[in-house]
């Protein structure tokens, strides 16, 4: 039976299991100590900073790959040396680990991104904002998720923490700073690619973002078929090839009020945007990217109706659990699918999602809406 060990144990990992157990992939994960996927499949905890720990997992698996991008690259490497099969590979993940060496290579590749600079002190960042219409968009180069390590500003000495902070490390590598795009939606395009080059897109989608944190995605895109779809999928197509990535990623996109795409991030892994695919198309994210990383035909990533909403249950219940809800949310919403990713509510914190699918967009977005407030409150 062949082995897909994944580093990380989060709920990434855990929704790569059902699929897994479909093929009769055996899946070992290598988790913290909280790790969701635990409680699921075959697992090991243990610290992905650790190279023997990482070394000895891998020893007993067939492909390596991931739920987070945060394997230190000297760990990376040494897999490959030992001839470990990694997907994605360190070269590609090394631009998933550092937004500014994603921005750099993005702009190598002539695709189009915010203007941007790396800034080291808040004069060269009061110099920027000078330049571009005196407010930016700064971010910390490597950790930042779900908004965090992300800020807008409107003078060098709003981050005189922040440059504290990264002046610490030794090697100051400094900011990102960016324009602060006018956008009139956010967009992602998902995607997978084998090894042997095979590249395949599911239908753009609209992410709606709150706070920094996706909210809700409705896929396809309205209005997006056509010349959005080609651009969107052309970018991430560049991507592919230009990064060597492997197996299933996505591409944030702005789409301007002066209707560009500018590509804000690159997640090198499935991704939130992509859990309407687990019911709203004939393959889900989890089960396409083992089968990249395996190197197996990749399935088809057409919509199984017109319309499917994704939207996330941030926080969960204030009380009890998420199942405790079931009974309420399943008899007046029995078209949606409610996933629990069996973690402990918290304010803020992603704990779920439902999906609904359907012909008329407006009653999908209902539909949807309504069974997740079920769960939050
Ligand atoms: P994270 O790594 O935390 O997801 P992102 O870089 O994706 O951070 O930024 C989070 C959100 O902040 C984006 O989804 C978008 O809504 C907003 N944002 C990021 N960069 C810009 C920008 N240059 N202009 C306008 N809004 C931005």
């Amino acid at each position: 039976m062949v082995r897909v060990g994944v580093i990380g144990g989060g709920q990434l990992a855990r929704m790569m299991i059902p699929p897994a157990v479909n093929l009769g992939i055996d899946i070992r994960v290598l988790a913290e100590a909280d790790g969701m996927a635990a409680q699921l499949a075959a697992s090991q905890v243990g610290d992905y900073r650790d190279a023997e720990t990482v070394l000895a997992f891998a020893e007993n698996v067939d492909v390596i790959t991931f739920d987070h991008e945060h394997v230190p690259q000297e760990i990376l490497r040494q897999l490959v040396d030992r001839g470990v099969r990694v997907h994605p590979g360190p070269d590609a993940l090394l631009y998933a680990q550092d937004k500014l060496l994603m921005r750099q290579k993005l702009t190598d590749l002539g695709l189009p991104v915010p203007t941007w600079a790396r800034v080291r002190t808040e004069d060269e960042l009061q110099t920027f904002l000078d330049d571009n219409g005196g407010r930016a968009v700064l971010k910390t180069p490597r950790g930042g998720y779900d908004g965090k390590g992300v800020r807008v500003v409107s003078a060098g000495h709003e981050a005189s923490d922040w440059f504290a902070a990264v002046a610490e490390t030794g090697a100051n590598d400094g900011l990102l700073v960016e324009e602060l795009v006018e956008f009139r939606r956010e967009l992602a395009q998902l995607a997978a690619r084998r090894p042997s080059g095979e590249l395949v897109f599911w239908p753009v989608v609209e992410s709606v973002q709150r706070d920094g944190v996706c909210a809700e995605v409705i896929a396809p895109a309205p209005g997006s078929a056509g010349r959005v779809a080609d651009v969107a999928a052309g970018i991430a197509g560049q991507l592919a090839s230009g990064l060597g990535i492997t197996g299933v990623f996505a591409v944030e996109l702005f789409e301007t009020t002066d209707d560009r795409l500018l590509v804000n991030e690159l997640a090198m892994r499935p991704h939130n945007s992509g859990h309407w695919t687990q019911d709203g198309s004939t393959t889900s994210q989890f089960e396409q990217h083992l089968r990249a990383v395996l190197d197996l035909p990749l399935g088809a990533t057409g919509t199984r109706e017109p319309h499917t909403v994704m939207v996330n249950i941030l926080g969960g219940p204030s009380e009890g659990a998420l199942a405790d809800r079931y009974a309420d949310a399943m008899a007046m919403h029995p078209t949606v699918k409610i996933h629990n990713y069996g973690k402990d509510p918290r304010p803020g914190r992603k704990v779920g999602h439902v999906n609904a699918s359907g012909t008329e967009l407006d009653d999908v977005v209902y539909q949807a809406r309504a069974a997740a407030a079920f769960f939050q409150d």
